[in-house]
């Protein structure tokens, strides 16, 4: 299992170093690799022990005009090779675009980075039915490459993020079986995975990893859902 902690717009830059510190100290005898941290971009440090750490946004240029956004320079300063592209906040609050997003997955995967790729579907898409379910989903993969050996995808329901409702077995199967039947890649699910759930989850064979919000900010907490997500 591979285990990937979103922190969104929370926590600062000392309390990332805090909870970097805390985790290689709560996962120190744990046999694991795999644990990745993504940070606000002010936040942004060198890996350390356990824990690889990676972006949650970056422009498809190395630097530039572009306000308020990081490029390959910024990364470069942390030695930073992994990244979220189409989160679904930066498709529905910030308006990214499948070309936009398909631009940044173009550049990245040029650069080598171990990229994240988040798909999803709002609920009122989920009741129409699977035709309509995954006419939606594969739209998302427009313009991306799912050959490309280091993209991990990312299955997350929008209806299931940060609302405590997990999408049960059924639904997550419904769609890892059908993107496992069609690409080579992991597979991570996300959407309200917390310490409690993460052992029906883990049992689901098309699950490669978690991608976790909520029950990835606190330190100790993740650590336990680590653990309990590698007991075999
Ligand atoms: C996320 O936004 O990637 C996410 C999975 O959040 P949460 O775990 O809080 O639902």
């Amino acid at each position: 299992m591979k285990f990937y902690a979103n922190f969104k717009m929370k926590h600062t830059r000392a309390s990332t170093s805090k909870y970097i510190e805390d985790i290689n100290k709560e996962l120190e005898d744990v046999d694991c690799a795999n644990i990745y941290i993504f940070p606000p971009a002010t936040a942004l440090q060198e890996s350390s022990k356990k824990v690889v750490v990676g972006a949650q946004n970056g422009y498809f240029e190395n630097s530039g005009a572009y306000t308020g956004e990081i490029g390959i320079e910024q990364l470069d300063e942390f030695n930073i090779k992994t990244i979220l592209i189409g989160h679904s906040e930066r498709r529905e609050i910030l308006g990214e675009s499948q070309e936009f997003i398909a631009k940044k997955f173009n550049f990245y995967k040029e650069k080598n980075f171990d990229i994240i790729y988040c798909i999803g579907e709002p609920l009122e898409v989920r009741e129409q039915g699977e035709d309509a379910l995954f006419e939606y989903l594969f739209a998302q993969f427009e313009g991306i490459d799912t050959s490309y050996s280091n993209i991990t995808i990312a299955y997350e329901p929008i209806w299931a993020i940060g609302t405590g409702i997990s999408a049960t077995t059924k639904d997550i199967e419904l769609v890892h079986n059908k993107l496992k039947s069609k690409f080579s890649a992991d597979i991570l699910y996300g959407g309200s995975v917390k310490v409690d759930s993460i052992e029906s989850i883990k049992e689901i064979e098309s699950v490669d990893g978690v991608l976790v919000g909520s029950a990835s900010l606190d330190a100790k907490e993740f650590a336990k859902l680590i653990k309990k997500g590698l007991i075999a």
